[in-house]
């Protein structure tokens, strides 16, 4: 069963509890997404859910308020941790998407006597364990901590009635398939089970093959297809030029928020640096920093202390970012479908929203596969450096340069580069798929940055 089509009903006509539903109204919303209207019925039904959604379109919200609808009967003020097993467990690849989608079901469940928690490798385990032990109804994980919690025996899941995979594409991408089966041995046969994914390749069909029975299928874009609602343009731009179109860009739209994607680890690291020092405020995100130096990061984009936030795939996942009206691709990413989800950033439940991506001739390739998938092909502008005459270094304000390979003047960017202890490279997962040529991707690896 598959429906591609949503009609206009109101969130009221969905069957939901009205403590769900005030929370939904005082979060402003006045009309379920085309996920929410197909997803909500069948999830409240106990089907089986098979949804293509991206983030941005407000899946979060499609898994979750049914699921508190269906866990209604066993909200209780018990303070006993036996009267609150885990019910629900919702498994996210990212510790940006976990922590986001259980800050999520509070704000839904704020009304109801649920608890939820998160979990999320990265931190010490031994801080997650107290809300653990009290007991919660929904568990949001990612799923390697999960694992590490289930073998220090701090929860057990042979009460889980709904499993929830959440950007279940990017969980195979970033290789929790063995994580994802050693899980599903240890919940009850007898469940719901919903699988949420951007994309619906081989590999997603079979994992729902194994996990879910007689799905339906809801889709909320269509395949492979970028939100339309979001402006995209190319910039041919040299490599060595992209930081000075990008602050010139910058500069002269004068946006206050711009999420840039790189990507490296590194080139995340180099250039929010670079951008930082030439006066327009910049912190980046990857997986070398810490969870704290990422949330804090978030945090100070989010609030509009920072201008641009640059952020690698992998950290990038999940974020949700309200009324972002710019993503760059400072660097195109290697698989096409990972512009999908980066462009996603903007253009958000419904709001308008702009995609450019600086491409260098080396990238084209990457480009074309981009062009395959969304079946577009996207003019290629020119774009060249703002030149701004360049004060002698001593007296230079803080603007952005746009001489070429000049020496940098900080100290920092002369030294090697230096992963965080538990890092031994500086591409972040996914690696580059298997059946890209290794010269295409060594030879843009082996690049400036
Ligand atoms: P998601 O795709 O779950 O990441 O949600 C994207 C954004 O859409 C979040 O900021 C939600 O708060 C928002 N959102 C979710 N459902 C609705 C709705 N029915 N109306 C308006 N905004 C919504």
């Amino acid at each position: 069963m598959k429906e591609t089509t949503a009609a206009k009903i109101g969130f009221s006509s969905l069957n939901l509890d009205p403590q769900i539903l005030r929370a939904v109204e005082e979060e402003g919303y006045t009309e379920p997404t085309p996920i929410q209207a197909q997803a909500i019925p069948h999830v409240l039904a106990g089907r089986d859910l098979m949804a293509m959604a991206q983030t941005g379109t407000g899946k979060t919200a499609a898994f979750t308020l049914p699921l508190l609808q269906r866990l209604l009967p066993h909200a209780s003020t018990s303070a006993s941790p036996a009267r609150h097993p885990i019910r629900a467990l919702i498994l996210a690849p990212t510790r940006e998407l976990a922590i986001q989608v259980e800050k999520s079901v509070e704000t839904y469940s704020r009304h109801m006597l649920l608890r939820s928690t998160v979990v999320f490798g990265g931190v010490d385990i031994k801080s997650q364990k107290p809300a653990l032990m009290k007991g919660v109804e929904i568990l949001v994980a990612t799923p390697g901590r999960l694992l590490d919690h289930v073998e220090s025996k701090n929860l057990m899941l042979n009460q889980v009635q709904v499993l929830i995979l959440d950007e279940a594409d990017r969980m195979l991408d970033m290789g929790f398939m063995p994580d994802l089966k050693r899980i599903l041995t240890l919940l009850p046969k007898q469940r719901q089970t919903l699988l949420f994914s951007a994309t619906f390749s081989d590999d997603i069909k079979k994992l729902a093959h194994d996990f879910l029975v007689g799905p339906v299928t809801v889709e909320a874009e269509r395949r492979n297809t970028a939100a339309e609602n979001v402006k995209q343009s190319v910039l041919l731009v040299d490599q060595d030029d992209k930081q000075d179109v990008l602050a010139g860009l910058i500069r002269a739209r004068g946006v206050s928020q711009v999420l840039v994607f790189t990507r490296t680890k590194l080139a995340a690291a180099r250039l929010a640096r670079s951008l930082d020092r030439s006066g327009i405020p910049t912190d980046a995100i990857h997986g070398d920093k810490s969870q704290l130096e990422r949330i804090k990061a978030l945090d100070a984009f989010k609030e509009g202390k920072i201008a641009v936030l640059v952020a690698t795939d992998v950290a990038a996942r999940g974020l949700d970012i309200d009324q972002l009206p710019l993503v760059v691709n400072y660097e195109l990413p290697y698989t096409a479908e990972d512009y999908v989800h980066r462009i996603g950033r903007t253009g958000r439940a419904g709001a308008s929203g702009e995609a450019i991506s600086l491409v260098d001739g080396k990238e084209d390739r990457l480009l074309k596969e981009i062009e395959k998938l969304l079946k577009r092909e996207f003019p290629r502008a020119p774009a060249t450096a703002p030149s701004v005459p360049r004060a002698p270094r001593s007296h230079r304000p803080a603007t952005v340069s746009s001489g070429k390979k000049h020496a940098p003047a900080d100290d920092w960017f002369l030294k090697p580069y230096e992963p965080a202890a538990d890092s031994t490279t500086t591409v972040e997962q996914p690696p580059p798929p298997k059946d890209k040529p290794k010269k295409q991707v060594a030879a843009l690896l082996s690049g400036k940055r």
